[in-house]
């Protein structure tokens, strides 16, 4: 489920971090090249030993640091920082691999120890230069040239192509226009300005910033069916749901899974099969009632639907049931016949709940119908159908944000088990879950 939408946030985690960790690659690339020029000027041009240069290198970089006023005082103290700890990170990386590869060993103990005492007093003298104004977010990470940059702020430029990538890929998916351009606006405003203190902390603050935009798309106000139902059973007036939506997309087989799921609950819903405008409606939820052990009550085909929906409800009411479904014509939501029958069934029968019924496969579709059926008849809820062949997710991603009503439940198989409710943190879970 939703694989596709899952792999394109994934992968845009993947080049978030990939982006800023090459720039700190270049960053870092770069001051070893200075930090490596800087060095060749100090060298002499007869001297060839390496052991001389090593030498002359810790003299030049000792003068420095015993030498630190007069004429050096001309640039700026952090710029001679900056140029000591260039130096310096060369200098111990230099020394290092020298010394395991036993470079060094021309030298004598005296002149070694005297080049580790010069790198370490230098170590000193570079860090109590930046006491006074500690980076701020480098405590847990040693600086330096050969680790990842722990300085790093993350800004616009950083993630705005990566960004502009998602948003079009989530078009492609089926993600409605304005759904994409929030999510994308959430994250950019989430991770610009966030600090990073190491290289782990690109992808979890990016997983973290879509996690957040996604939850504030997904959670959407609305009623609590389960809430509804028991509140009817106790008042002893059914509640009364109309289902909505087009032909095809599984509302008949959606309002008998729901009349299997509160019949195991322990309610005795009543069907109402209301959409008498093709004969073959009627017969398939009579069917679908018998199988899930359901009351259906049926007029003839072409009969007045609202006429079908007020004696399921006054049956409800003498059999003291709490629950009456009712199903309704499937046209397409710009069929104003439709519109004006389903209006009917409002005003004879006032409905206290309107499901729209959406094939998650129809993507944008079903986003429109959903938008058209909320002007018409005004929908409180949705369930989305049909969940489980669909990799794109678009629908069921921007659904319930673009009619401001949430989704109550998925439709997930062809069985009449096949029915989960919706809740948002598991969408979540779905699409940014390890
Ligand atoms: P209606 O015309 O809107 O009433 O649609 P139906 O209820 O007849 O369903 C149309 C087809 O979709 C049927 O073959 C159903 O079995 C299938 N269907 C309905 N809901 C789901 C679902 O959640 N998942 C899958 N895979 N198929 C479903």
């Amino acid at each position: 489920m939703f694989e596709s939408l899952k792999k394109k946030f994934s992968g845009t985690i993947g080049k978030i971090s990939d982006q800023i960790s090459s720039q700190e690659e270049e960053v870092a690339e770069k001051k070893a090249k200075t930090a490596s020029k800087e060095d060749e000027k100090v060298k002499k041009p007869e001297t060839t030993s390496t052991d001389k240069i090593d030498k002359e290198m810790v003299k030049t970089v000792s003068d420095n640091e015993n030498k630190p006023t007069g004429k050096d005082k001309s640039n700026s103290d952090s710029e001679e920082d900056e140029e000591k700890k260039s130096r310096f990170s060369f200098f111990r990386r230099k020394s290092e691999d020298d010394s395991k590869q036993g470079t060094l060993g021309d030298v004598s103990d005296k002149e070694r120890d005297s080049i580790i005492s010069a790198s370490d007093s230098l170590k000193d003298t570079t860090t109590s230069g930046n006491e006074e104004e500690p980076p701020r977010d480098v405590e847990d990470e040693p600086s330096g040239l050969f680790t990842f940059a722990t300085h790093k702020t993350i800004s616009e430029k950083d993630i705005d192509d990566i960004l502009f990538e998602l948003e079009l890929a989530l078009l492609e998916g089926d993600v409605a226009m304005e759904v994409a351009e929030q999510i994308i606006n959430t994250v950019k405003e989430d991770l610009v300005g966030r600090k990073i203190k190491r290289r782990s902390d690109v992808a979890k603050f990016t997983k973290e910033a879509l996690k957040k935009a996604i939850s504030e798309i997904l959670v959407v106000e609305g009623p609590k069916l389960n809430d509804l139902v028991q509140e009817a059973k106790k008042t002893g007036e059914p509640l009364k749901v109309m289902f909505v939506g087009v032909n095809g997309t599984g509302k008949t087989t959606t309002i008998s899974k729901i009349a299997d799921h509160y019949v195991k609950e322990g309610y005795t819903p009543v069907i109402a099969a209301s959409d008498t405008f093709r004969a073959g409606a009627i017969e398939q939820i009579s069917h679908h009632a018998e199988n899930v052990g359901v009351k259906i009550i049926r007029h003839q085909k072409g009969a007045d639907p609202a006429a079908v929906a007020y004696d399921a409800v006054e049956h409800a009411r003498a059999k003291k049931k709490e629950l009456v479904l009712i199903d309704t014509a499937g046209r397409m939501q710009t069929n104003i016949n439709l519109m004006d029958e389903m209006k009917k069934i409002q005003r004879v029968v006032k409905p206290d709940l309107a499901i729209f019924v959406g094939d998650a496969l129809t993507g944008n579709d079903a986003v429109e119908q959903a938008r058209k059926f909320d002007e018409a008849v005004g929908v409180d809820g949705i369930i989305l159908t049909k969940a489980d062949a669909d990799a794109k997710g678009g629908a069921a991603l921007s659904i319930g944000h673009v009619i401001n009503k949430p989704i109550l439940f998925l439709g997930v198989g062809q069985g009449y088990g096949d029915i989960m409710e919706f809740h948002p943190d598991w969408m979540v879970e779905q699409v940014l879950g390890e």
